[in-house]
C-alpha cells in the first residue's frame, strides 16, 4: 500500500508501550509501529539513514539515559514528537515545553493514550495538508512557519493579500487552511477574509486570523464576517499549534459529513444523487458556452456469472476494481459516479469527439485484458460503454441516450463501444 507512515515508540513501561501499540493500531490507517522500551534501541532506530520516522511518542524519562535525552534526538531529526510523562510537575513542564515538541502528555489513564492517537493521527493527516500564511511583516512569516513546519504541514507564504488571494484562485481545493494577520497595508486581514468568503465557505476553507490589535470587538469582527479563529500576538507555540489542529480536525468532519451524503460507501464514487447536482452546473456552463460534453453509461457485462460464480463478495471487489480503473483514466475534472449495481455514469467536458472516441476504446480494451487476483484465482470481466457526445436539451436526455448506445452493445455481443452524437 502506498503513504505508509512510520511512528516510533519508546517506553520503558511495557504496559504503556503495549496501550500506546493498541490505540494506533486501531485508530490508524497505514502505520508502521517500531517500539522500543529503552533508549539503545530507540537510537538505534534514530541513527538509521535509511529509515524515514513520520512522528515520534517518546516517555521524558526513560532508566538508561538522561532524562529528555532522545526527545533531543527526535528533535533534532525533525520528528515532530510527542511527549510522554509520569508526572507534570512545573519543572518537567517548563523544561520539555522549552523543546520543540508537539505535544506534552501526562500518562495517567487510558485517555491520555487516546489523546495521543488523536495527536499523532494529526501530525500523519499534516503531510498532505496545504497551509497558507500571509503577513507583511517577513519577521512574523517565518516564527509561524516555523512552528506550522515543525508540525509538517506544506507551507505557502505570502506577504499581502492579494498575492493570497491569487494562490487560492489558482489553486482551488489546494488549502484548506489561512492564517491571516490583520493590519497589512493595501489589502488587511479582514477585507481579505472577507473576499475569501465570497466564493469559499468556512467549512472547505479555514481562517485564523492573529493580530497584536488589542481591541475588544476586533475579534467578534472577523467571526462575524466568516473567520474561523483569532489569535493574539505574541501566541504560544502551542497554541497555535493546538488551534491549528482543531480547526483542520473540524474541517475534516466536514468533509466526511459531505462524503457521507455524496458519496457510495463501498468504491468511493459520487452517487447519482450528486452526479445531477454537480453535472446540471456543468451542462448550464456548457450551454452557455456553446460547448459539447460527453456523457458515458459502462455497465460489466455478464456481471450476474462472477455473482454466481464466485459469490457476492468477490463480485463487490470487481465493482471496486471498475471503480478504480475508471479513477486512472479520467481526468480530476470529469465526474464519474456509480448510479447502481454494476453500472457507472461518466461526464467530460473539454475533450473532441475524437479523443473520447480513443479514450473509451481503450478503456474498453483494458478491462478486457485486465485480470484481478482473488484468492489466488484470476478475475476477467469486460465492459460495454454506451456514450452521447454533444450537447441535447437537458442532462436526462443525453443520459438516456448513452443509454441506448449501451442496449446497442449489449444486443451485438458486449465488451464493445458505441458512440452516437
Ligand atoms: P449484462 O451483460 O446484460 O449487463 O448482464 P449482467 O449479468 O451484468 O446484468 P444484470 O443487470 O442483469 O445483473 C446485475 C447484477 O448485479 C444483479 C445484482 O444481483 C448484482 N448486483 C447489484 N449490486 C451489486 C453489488 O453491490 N455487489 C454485487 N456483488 N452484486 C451486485
Ligand atoms: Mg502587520
Ligand atoms: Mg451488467
Amino acid at each position: 500500500m502506498d503513504n505508509i507512515k512510520t511512528v516510533l515508540l519508546v517506553d520503558d513501561d511495557i504496559i504503556v508501550l503495549n496501550m500506546l501499540i493498541e490505540h494506533l493500531a486501531n485508530n490508524l490507517k497505514n502505520i508502521n509501529i517500531l517500539t522500543s522500551n529503552n533508549s539503545k534501541d530507540a537510537l538505534k532506530y534514530l541513527l538509521n539513514k535509511d529509515l524515514v520516522i513520520h512522528a515520534a511518542v517518546i516517555d521524558y524519562r526513560l532508566p538508561d539515559c538522561v532524562d529528555g535525552y532522545i526527545i533531543e534526538y527526535c528533535i533534532k531529526k525533525d520528528i515532530p514528537t510527542v511527549v510522554l510523562t509520569g508526572t507534570m510537575n512545573e519543572h518537567t513542564r517548563k523544561t520539555v515545553i522549552k523543546k520543540d515538541i508537539v505535544d506534552i502528555i501526562v500518562k495517567n489513564d487510558s485517555k491520555s493514550f487516546i489523546t495521543t492517537s488523536k495527536t499523532i493521527d494529526r501530525i500523519l493527516k499534516n503531510y498532505d495538508n496545504n497551509v497558507l500564511i500571509v503577513d507583511d511583516s517577513k519577521i512574523q512569516l517565518k516564527i509561524i512557519h516555523d512552528i506550522l513546519k515543525r508540525m509538517k504541514l506544506n507551507i505557502t507564504l505570502a506577504t499581502d493579500g492579494d498575492t493570497a488571494l491569487r494562490f487560492i484562485e489558482d489553486h482551488p481545493k489546494k488549502f484548506s487552511l489561512l492564517l491571516t494577520d490583520y493590519h497589512m497595508p493595501k489589502m488587511n486581514g479582514m477585507e481579505l477574509t472577507m473576499k475569501i468568503r465570497e466564493k469559499y465557505d468556512k467549512d472547505e476553507l479555514s481562517i485564523i486570523v492573529l493580530s497584536a490589535n488589542k481591541e475588544e470587538d476586533i475579534p467578534t469582527q472577523f467571526l462575524k464576517i466568516g473567520a474561523n479563529d483569532f489569535l493574539h500576538k505574541p501566541y504560544s507555540q502551542l497554541e497555535v499549534i493546538t488551534r491549528v489542529n482543531s480547526n483542520l480536525h473540524i474541517l475534516e468532519l466536514f468533509e466526511q459529513t459531505r462524503d457521507m451524503a455524496n458519496k457510495d460507501f463501498m468504491t468511493g464514487s459520487y452517487n447519482r444523487r450528486y452526479f445531477f447536482e454537480s453535472g446540471e452546473s456543468l451542462f448550464d456552463k456548457a450551454k452557455r458556452k456553446k460547448e459539447d460534453l460527453c456523457v458515458a453509461m459502462f455497465d460489466i457485462d455478464k456481471f450476474k456469472n462472477i455473482n454466481d460464480t464466485y459469490g457476492h463478495d468477490v463480485g463487490d471487489i470487481a465493482i471496486q476494481e471498475m471503480a478504480n480503473v475508471l479513477n486512472k483514466h479520467f481526468r480530476k475534472s470529469d465526474l464519474i459516479a456509480r448510479f447502481g449495481g454494476e453500472e457507472f455514469c461518466v461526464l467530460l467536458e473539454n475533450i473532441s469527439l475524437d479523443d473520447s472516441k480513443i479514450l473509451f476504446e481503450k478503456i474498453r480494451a483494458y478491462f478486457e485484458n485486465n485480470s484481478i487476483q482473488i484468492n489466488s484465482k484470476d478475475i476477467n470481466y469486460t465492459v460495454s460503454i454506451g456514450v452521447f457526445y454533444g450537447l441535447d436539451n437537458n442532462l436526462e436526455e443525453m443520459i438516456k441516450k448513452a443509454d441506448e448506445g449501451l442496449y446497442i452493445c449489449k444486443n451485438n455481443g458486449r465488451n464493445q463501444v458505441s458512440i452516437s452524437s
